[in-house]
């Protein structure tokens, strides 16, 4: 699988899953663009990427902030001429139970998980329509499909992101852009580091493979449907949990 001059953007690539999937696609030949609001975060990820001999660049900003998408996809356009592959992984939690849901950490959850995905979507699949090529893959989660106690806001954002998917799958589709979702059971990260040991077994115990997901199991899926091998799956949510949901 190689993705030799392609463009892949990554959302949220400054740590966790999506310095994962920005590392694989840069091992695969991809260059690949980091974003996410640290700078310094993002020069760090960028400069291992390139330590490892891959190839990466870096645009700081906001998901939620509809301009500042425009502003890095032209900034990604006009240094290199193309853009292949988006990978909507920005995301963050704000958990609590329904009567304690501030207003607040109901509407940041939205605006970053979900209007994020759109506004990156909608910039880049311009640019991909003209191409009438490329790969659209969406970071849902098991939590947007079950659902979760504490986490109204989260699931909420992520069933959006799937249905979010399948409607821009059918609209770009007969353009030769697929778009995709996958939804991770829990994967080992800082968002996961938060959780308490008793949480962490609690989990392990519902999951028959009995251990978390690693970082790698999703950047191969994305590898796997960012590539030729997979151009006629579209409109798909791809689970990955150890068979957690099973
Ligand atoms: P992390 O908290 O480790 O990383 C989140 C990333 O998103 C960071 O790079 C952060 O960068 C970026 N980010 C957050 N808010 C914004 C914003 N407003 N604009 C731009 N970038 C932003 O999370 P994970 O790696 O664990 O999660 C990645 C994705 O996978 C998320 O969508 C999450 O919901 C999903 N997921 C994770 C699971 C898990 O178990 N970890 C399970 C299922 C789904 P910065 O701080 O620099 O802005």
């Amino acid at each position: 699988m190689t993705f030799q001059d392609k463009v892949a953007i990554v959302t949220g690539s400054t740590r966790g899953i999506g310095k994962g999937i920005a590392a694989a696609f840069a091992k695969q030949g991809a260059t690949v663009i980091v974003t996410g609001r640290s700078e310094e975060s993002a020069q760090k990820t960028v400069s291992e990427i390139q330590q490892n001999g891959g190839t990466a660049d870096y645009f700081v900003g906001d998901v939620t902030n509809g301009e500042i998408a425009q502003e890095i996809t032209a900034k990604v356009l006009d240094k290199y001429n193309r853009i292949d592959i988006l990978i909507n992984n920005a995301g963050i939690t704000k958990d609590n139970l329904l009567l304690r849901m501030s207003e607040d950490d109901f509407d940041d959850v939205i605006r970053i998980n979900l209007k994020g995905v759109f506004n990156f979507t909608k910039v880049v699949a311009k640019v991909m329509l003209k191409a009438k090529q490329g790969s659209i893959i969406n970071i849902s989660s098991v939590i947007g499909i079950t659902g979760n106690v504490g986490q109204a806001n989260y699931a909420a954002s992520k069933a959006g992101v799937i249905g979010f998917t399948k409607s821009v799958a059918k609209e770009l589709a007969s353009r030769g852009i697929t778009v995709n979702a996958i939804a991770p059971g829990y994967i080992q990260t800082d968002m996961t580091a938060e959780m308490t040991d008793k949480a962490q077994s609690e989990i392990l115990d519902k999951i028959p493979m009995n251990r978390l997901g690693a970082v790698d199991d999703i950047a191969k899926a994305c590898l796997f449907l960012a590539s030729e091998e997979a151009n006629y799956i579209t409109g798909q949510t791809l689970v990955i949990d150890g068979g957690m949901t099973i």
